[in-house]
């Protein structure tokens, strides 16, 4: 990797394929992501090829038509596409966190019908609980679903659902039960099916946002009126109803990983475009980068991105081992998106007036870097999660605490 920083791919498998999306994303990606991005026009093309390399399939299990790796290559994965532009590994995210709760969630039927099209990317995936008026509190959510003979009924408003128009498929949070206490146990994941493409079908519309960057991948408001499903499109069918907020919950953390690895992609970018411009940009009779204070924040940098990548490794580590990783998720998610925000600002500050013009990446990582301190949980719930959990461990390594202090 460019920068000198370390790569991380242990086994061969994962060696060979990290250089394989490595060698993609210098060959294709980054001399076409600058247009798609510019224009916002999603990257087809660039879409194909991930096809082509499994990448829709990357983590589904290899019964269902996939590649059946570990979330660490994934990550890895990761951190390459979104080196080369952020957006492709938005495409992939909602796919496999839908993927992953289907193969370990979904009935026998879901699994053996849906994950064969989703492993070939043939049908994509969204997911989908935000709503105008609800992110970061979940369980405020309003959208319902209400049984009518065979088909449930949809109504409500989904905001911000990346990939929600192009998807074959959405995995949706809704309110099936609004008496139930507390409210999350009336929550319930549906496997909602669509045709691609489509912004209009009977009972849902579907309008595409405008954003600062992650251009090319859509963003997009679900709108619910009367949309009806079939009863077997409960994630888990009868036994899945009100185990929705659960399931989703413990689906971010994969999506925690995903945009961890971002992070670190998007750092990394931002290292080597400053590492580049700072050898060739020459103020006072010398290269910038012979400039002490420059170097300084070229060692800070490169030093916060491989803290960052370790965490978000020791996280992907952690879910690979089945265990549970909301501590760990949270952290990488939290520190390697930060970092990604203050490299791209400083990659910027590195470039002078010339970071501010489109003609250099660090423009894009600048706009695209925000957007991971907001998703899959703000940094500010982050913070929280990981507190919680602290002191639930305290708690329980020393419950007496309580008792001595009263
Ligand atoms: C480009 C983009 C793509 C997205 N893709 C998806 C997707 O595919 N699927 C999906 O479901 N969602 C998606 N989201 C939504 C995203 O997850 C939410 O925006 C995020 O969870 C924050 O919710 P909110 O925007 O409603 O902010 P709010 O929840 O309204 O928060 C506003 C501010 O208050 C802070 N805050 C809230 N509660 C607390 C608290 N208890 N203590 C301290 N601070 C607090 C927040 O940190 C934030 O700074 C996407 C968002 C964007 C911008």
């Amino acid at each position: 990797m460019g920068g000198g920083l370390t790569v991380h791919a242990q086994t061969q498998e994962q060696r060979e394929i990290v250089a394989l999306v490595r060698e993609f994303v210098d060959r294709e990606v980054v001399p076409q992501a600058p247009a798609f991005d510019h224009d916002d026009v999603f990257p087809g093309p660039l879409v194909e090829r991930m096809r082509e390399l499994g990448l829709f399939g990357i983590t589904i299990p290899e019964e269902h038509g996939g590649l059946g790796l570990d979330v660490t290559t994934y990550a890895l994965v990761q951190v390459e596409l979104s080196r080369g532009w952020m957006s492709l590994s938005g495409v992939l995210n909602t796919h496999l966190i839908t993927a992953r709760m289907i193969a370990t969630h979904g009935t026998d039927e879901q699994r053996a019908r849906l994950l064969p099209h989703m492993a070939t990317g043939e049908w994509r995936a969204a997911y989908s609980m935000t709503e105008p008026h609800a992110g970061s509190d979940v369980q405020a959510i309003r959208t319902t679903a209400r049984r009518e003979g065979d088909d449930w009924v949809i109504d409500g408003q989904k905001m911000w659902v990346t990939n929600g128009l192009r998807s074959s498929l959405v995995c949706l949070l809704v309110r099936t039960d609004p008496e139930a206490d507390p409210p999350h146990r009336g929550m319930t994941a549906f496997l909602i099916e669509k045709p691609p493409g489509a912004a209009d079908v009977p009972g849902l519309t579907i309008a595409k946002l405008e954003k600062l960057g992650y251009k090319g991948v859509e963003s997009t408001e679900l709108s619910f009126d009367g949309f009806r499903t079939p009863a077997s499109s409960v994630l888990g069918g009868e036994a899945g109803l009100g185990r929705g907020f659960a399931w989703f919950m413990e689906g971010i953390e994969l999506g925690r990983i995903n945009v961890a690895a971002r992070g670190v992609g998007i750092a990394t970018a931002a290292l080597e475009a400053s590492l580049r411009y700072a050898r060739e940009r020459e103020t006072f009779g010398k290269p910038i980068a012979t400039h002490q204070a420059i170097q300084m924040k070229l060692a800070d940098m490169a030093t916060r991105i491989e803290a960052a990548r370790m965490l978000m490794l020791t996280a992907a580590a952690k879910k690979d081992r089945g265990e549970r990783v909301d501590l760990e998720a949270g952290m990488a998610k939290l520190f390697a998106t930060e970092t990604a925000q203050e490299a791209a600002l400083e990659a910027m500050r590195i470039h002078g007036g010339y970071g501010y013009s489109p003609e250099f990446v660090v423009e894009r990582l600048y706009r695209d870097a925000p957007v991971l301190v907001i998703g899959e949980g703000t940094n500010e719930i982050q913070r929280l999660l990981i507190a919680r959990r602290l002191l639930e461990r305290a708690e329980a390594s020393d419950p007496g605490t309580e008792a001595r202090g009263s």
